[in-house]
């Protein structure tokens, strides 16, 4: 007796850590992106401003230069308040004059603004004969700090002298207001994101469990399989035992003329045979769903088959009463297949008709169309309703009713033999009115295929198979 190994389900620790690893860096990659992308958004921005400012700052000299040499804040104040009038972004123009090597205010765009002015940046210009600029957090008149960009350039008259210095004010606020903006909604972005992310992969996780069930499921279902084979293979020997000793014994004289240990044995006979069916039956679909299955495919004349069939059950179909007739065609319907298979094919569908026809015939014929033999099995038995005909191929599907339930059967033979039908490139279907019969039609592609006078021919009877 073998033992089974024990299934033991136990959370995988190896997928626990990489479920942990992915939770954690996938939402962190997102921010990341988010956090390098706005990064790299104000720091081209901010180029760009202070490219914008030293632009308009060499703008604004030039158009100062005439006013600064003469020297006048008179002259000066019209032409800066217009400048800050017309360019909201300039929030104070500062206009410094040499005096004596030093730079003294001359006039500002208004007495309101409050001077920022840089005298390291101003020196820096002055001496280096440059625009310069730097960024600062002021408060220049609006109330509240804003970023502003400090630019100081040394302004010449028409011959080249440096006649006195600007300082422009630009104001970064607006651009600022959109970058915010843009901050806040990509901020907003990203957490929506990281919710949604998170969720996902919790999800995802959750499939990760099924998955892992469906691989022990599959383990269990395969030690399943390990074991009903195991146990029908144990199963066989004492079934095939008993058959032999109550053989033998109703054989012995001395049983033989005692009718209830004649009885008994009978029942032991044919409740061991059903037994047998049984066994054979899940060892079958064992087989077929292990994929053990194999097939000795070669020609056969599907005629001889079918003889044998009929021969075997001729006996149980006369003594129900039964009419048993096969239409054998007069020249031979080779088929490719497996000839035990086949033969068990239509053993079970011969076999069904007499256990479900209590009265009338089982007609068997062929039909040779399209290249392929289709071969009928008709009865005038309890027939087949529309549902359950649609079912009918499944494991382990029996139909009870009143006409049926006596009927000893598994409910395997015809997904067995609809599985073989399948894996020797044939099909099976059936037709049926409840009460009247029913009509199962094999198709296998043929190699005569030819059309065909139909004989009839009385089949000789022979003992079912062991
Ligand atoms: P079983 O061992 O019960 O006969 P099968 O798989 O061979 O199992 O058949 C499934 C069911 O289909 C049977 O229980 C029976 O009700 C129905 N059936 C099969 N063949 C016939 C038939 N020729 N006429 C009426 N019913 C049938």
């Amino acid at each position: 007796m073998r033992f089974l190994p024990k299934i033991i389900i136990s959370p995988d620790i190896s997928q626990f850590v990489y479920a942990v690893v992915v939770i954690i860096l996938i939402p962190s990659l997102l921010a990341f992106n988010t956090l390098f992308l706005l990064h790299s958004v104000q720091r081209d921005t901010d180029y760009e401003l202070n490219n914008k400012a030293l632009l308009t700052e060499s703008a604004v000299a030039l158009y100062l230069q005439d006013k600064i040499a003469s020297n006048s804040a008179a002259i000066l104040q019209p032409a800066l308040n217009g400048l800050v009038k017309d360019m909201p972004d300039i929030k104070a123009i500062e206009v410094f004059k040499v005096n004596q090597d030093d730079l003294t205010p001359l006039t500002t765009t208004s007495p309101t603004t409050k001077s920022v002015t840089d005298p390291i940046l101003n020196k820096l210009a002055w001496s280096s004969d440059n625009a310069y600029s730097k960024q600062i957090m002021a408060e220049v008149g609006s109330g509240s700090p804003e970023r502003i960009w400090l630019v100081a350039s040394p302004v010449k008259d028409k011959q080249g002298k440096k006649v006195g210095l600007v300082d422009l004010y630009l104001s970064a606020a607006e651009i600022d207001a959109i970058s915010n903006r843009t901050t806040h909604d990509s901020l907003i972005i990203l957490v929506g994101t990281m919710v949604v992310t998170l969720l996902l992969l919790l999800n995802h996780f959750r499939f990760f469990e099924i998955s892992i069930l469906f691989k022990k499921l599959n383990e269990i279902d395969k030690l399943k399989d390990d074991f009903i084979s195991m146990a029908s293979h144990e199963l066989k020997s004492p079934i095939t035992v008993i058959k032999s000793y109550a053989s033998v014994l109703t054989e012995n004289p001395a049983i033989a003329a005692d009718q209830e240990a004649n009885r008994y044995l009978s029942i032991i006979y044919q409740s061991s045979e059903r037994l047998r069916t049984l066994v054979d039956d899940i060892l079958d679909v064992s087989r077929i769903e292990q994929k053990r299955l194999t097939f000795k495919m070669a020609d056969y004349d599907l005629r001889s088959i079918i003889n044998e069939v009929v021969a075997e059950y001729l006996p149980q179909a006369q003594s129900k009463g039964l009419k048993l007739t096969y239409t054998i065609d007069a020249i031979p319907l080779v088929i490719s297949c497996d000839k035990d298979k086949a033969h068990q094919i239509f053993s079970n569908l011969v076999s069904n008709a007499v256990k479900y026809t209590p009265s009338g015939e089982i007609s068997i014929y062929h039909q040779i169309k399209d290249g392929k033999v289709r071969t009928f099995v008709k009865d005038t038995g309890v027939g087949i309703s529309k549902e359950n005909r649609e079912k009918l191929f499944s494991k382990f599907y029996r139909i009870y009713n009143d006409k049926t339930q006596d009927v000893p059967g598994t409910g395997l033979g015809l997904w067995i033999t609809k599985q073989l039908v399948e894996k020797m490139n044939g099909q099976i279907s059936v037709d049926s009115i409840e009460n009247q019969g029913s009509q199962f039609v094999v198709e296998f592609p043929s190699k005569s295929a030819k059309t065909l006078e139909p004989q009839t021919t009385p089949p000789v009877a022979k003992p079912p198979r062991a």
